[in-house]
């Protein structure tokens, strides 16, 4: 594992190149947490087929978490143009790619795909078709990586769903015979809960900006421009707002 004080301005390559970012680090003793929370003091007050029940829907979900988590942490959104643009030192292929594109990159030096490609400078790396940096998992969502997010933010909700629902159930089995010793199983089902409702407005804004062809990063610029009542002007300017070719955006 690389040192984090060797490393000045890196350009990352994945998530869990240092430093990690504190979201990242956060999440993962939140949900280390409540595991423990669920296997110490939800999974033993059930009986045979309740356990049984949580075990099969914990390795399920969790299977899936992990996998989309990983799949996105360790991927690199890295524009195809500025790899190839740096990983070469033949002058005809470099002028190649400075001919394909009419972009270019100051901070990477190097000219990019698009108009859609956009520099990081937490990543210190242009991505292409830029969606956002997420701060959760450390990297860059772009062209490259946006099925895993799309796939992990499903996960995360599968995931929170069976744990307000574990929770919920130790709750309503206790009754009036909650201890205090169970309050971090209440606060595990409140977190829960907040998650569950926050996750679905996000899996739902990426509904709209899928229909929409739009990245979250435009989605921003064009509610900055515009300021107030984004929804209806989007309805009206699908003509307005199109992709061309080569991705990028006819404004
Ligand atoms: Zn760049
Ligand atoms: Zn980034």
């Amino acid at each position: 594992m690389s040192d984090c004080n060797e490393l000045q301005n890196p350009i990352r390559q994945n998530g869990y190149q240092c430093p990690w970012s504190l979201h990242q680090s956060t999440s993962y003793i939140i949900y280390l947490g409540a595991i423990l929370i669920l296997f110490l003091q939800i999974f033993p007050s059930f009986g045979t087929l309740g356990r049984v029940l949580i075990i099969l829907f914990f390795i399920i979900t969790i299977t899936f978490l992990i996998y989309y988590l990983l799949k996105l942490t360790f991927s690199d959104p890295t524009d195809p143009i500025v790899i190839d643009f740096k990983n070469t030192n033949d002058p005809g292929l470099r002028e190649e790619l400075e001919n394909r594109s009419n972009r270019y990159c100051n901070f990477c030096k190097s000219p990019v795909s698009s108009i859609r490609s956009k520099h990081c400078m937490k990543c210190n790396r242009c991505t292409s078709i830029f969606d956002h940096h997420c701060k959760f998992v450390n990297n860059c969502v772009g062209e490259k990586n946006y099925v895993y997010f799309a796939k992990l933010i499903v996960a995360v909700e599968i995931f929170e769903v069976f744990l307000l629902s574990s929770g919920i159930a130790f709750i309503v089995r206790k009754r009036m015979y909650l201890e205090y010793q169970d309050i971090p199983i209440m606060i595990s089902v409140l977190k829960s809960a907040i998650i569950v409702i926050t996750n679905s407005y996000l899996i739902v804004l990426h509904i709209f900006l899928y229909k929409k062809r739009m990245t979250t990063y435009e989605y921003i610029c064009l509610r900055i421009k515009n300021k107030s009542s984004i929804i209806p002007q989007l309805q009206n300017e699908e003509n307005h707002f199109s992709i061309s070719k080569d991705n990028s955006i006819l404004d």
